[in-house]
């Protein structure tokens, strides 16, 4: 078997967790199998570097900023490399030039096109373990880029799908995916199965567990994907395509407090207004996601809707920019906000889904700012310091004991 293993920066966080995820490798090696592991960057340290980044230069080029980061896993890789060598073990580590792992040129948030499998593929084939940078890839001007934070899930079921692996194993310091942060709901339950479209959804909403284009690269290429602990057996989530068990009403409640919400006040109650105001923030590349727009009343309307917190200040200037254009007289921008979702494949045959959710946060004096659905989710808009109440009365309204 070729089996993909990735593990995430608290998995490798010191000494003694890399030598314990060496040996869970070396396991797997001793029993015959290929092994493709795939490291984040040991502990805090990304974030470390973003700090020092900041310290310099708080505007600093993206291309520096990836040049910078792409070390942390340089770092964890070739590290393990050492550790699995101590050990008697042929390991061999290698980064995104390297392998040729390509990406698009964007960086910070790059998205991978093309790998090349020749050069992991004969380490392989002479008895190794490869070890393989997370999070970074490198572009057409032959520069390093990076994937955007959580990223290394997405290089390891990106190489499982070229490397035609035979199972990709995502490690993680929690047992699997949870029906909710277990930090704030403590009698979350752990999922056994769930299908790439509930987890997609749970990873865009704010579970961290995966990267969400992890998951749309898995959905895409067919990667069955475990989530499970590096440091215990249990026996973890699995993610697929249709999972065996009737579908849950919910599966899980999700929460973004990242989300910032922009209200555009007085724009003119007239067609294109709108694609206008959206227009000018995809040009951006700013993502948009809740959006309200009130009834128009006389000559005016109102809209308003959430972007992510990082993202609000560059989508409060673009407007301003243009405000007079889009006929906006006052635009209102508020980072105390967070979406709560939950997401279930079971609530399309379901009535009653949304009134149960609501009843949920009225139990508790939880105010709903904005609202939206899709047809496996329903996402409120709420005040942040409501969120943990509201999370565990919502789910404690659809998960049972
Ligand atoms: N080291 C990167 C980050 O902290 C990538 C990853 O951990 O997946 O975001
Ligand atoms: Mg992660």
């Amino acid at each position: 078997m070729l089996i993909v293993k990735k593990f995430g920066g608290s998995s490798v966080a010191n000494k003694e967790r890399i030598f314990n995820v060496a040996n869970r490798c070396i396991e797997e090696y001793r029993k015959g199998n290929k092994v493709v592991v795939v490291l984040s960057a040991m502990g805090d340290t990304t974030d470390d570097m973003i700090a020092m980044a900041n310290d310099i230069n708080p505007d600093a080029p993206k291309r520096e900023m990836d040049m910078l980061l792409a070390c942390g896993e340089q770092t964890s890789v070739s590290l393990m490399a050492m550790a699995m060598a101590s050990l008697g073990v042929p390991a061999i580590s290698l980064n995104a030039f390297q392998v040729s792992m390509h990406t698009t040129s964007k960086y910070s948030n790059a998205r991978f096109k093309r790998i090349d499998t020749e050069r992991i593929s004969h380490e392989l084939e002479s008895g190794r373990i490869v070890i393989v940078t997370g999070f970074q890839g490198i572009n057409k001007y032959d520069d390093i880029t990076t994937l955007g934070r959580g990223g290394s899930d997405t290089t390891a079921v990106a190489l499982a799908a070229a490397l035609r692996a035979d199972a990709c194993e995502i490690y993680t310091d929690v047992e699997g995916v949870y029906t909710a942060d277990p930090r704030v709901v403590p009698n979350a339950k752990k999922i056994k199965e769930i299908t790439y479209d509930e987890m997609l959804e749970l990873a865009t909403l704010g579970a961290k567990v995966l990267h969400n284009r992890s998951v749309e690269l898995a959905k895409k290429y067919g990667v069955q994907l475990v989530v499970r602990s590096s440091l215990n057996k249990a026996e973890g989530t699995v993610v697929k395509e249709v999972t065996k068990v009737e579908s849950m009403l919910v599966s899980g409640v999700a929460v973004d407090k990242n989300a910032a919400r922009i209200a555009l006040i007085g724009l003119r109650n007239e067609p294109g207004i709108a694609f206008k105001v959206f227009d000018v923030l995809a040009k951006k590349n700013i993502n948009v996601d809740v959006i309200l727009q009130s009834i128009g009343r006389d000559d005016t309307k109102d809209i308003s809707f959430t972007v992510d917190e990082d993202q609000a200040k560059e989508a409060v200037s673009v407007l301003k920019e243009n405000q007079e254009r889009l006929t906006i007289q006052k635009i209102i921008e508020e980072e105390n906000v967070a979406k709560l979702s939950i997401v279930g494949a079971g609530m399309q045959s379901n009535a009653g889904v949304a009134a149960k959710m609501f009843e949920a946060l009225y139990d508790v004096g939880v105010n709903i700012r904005m609202i939206a659905t899709s047809e496996i989710r329903i996402t409120v808009l709420i005040n942040l310091e409501d969120v943990d109440l509201a999370t565990k009365a919502v789910h404690d309204k659809f998960i049972e004991d």
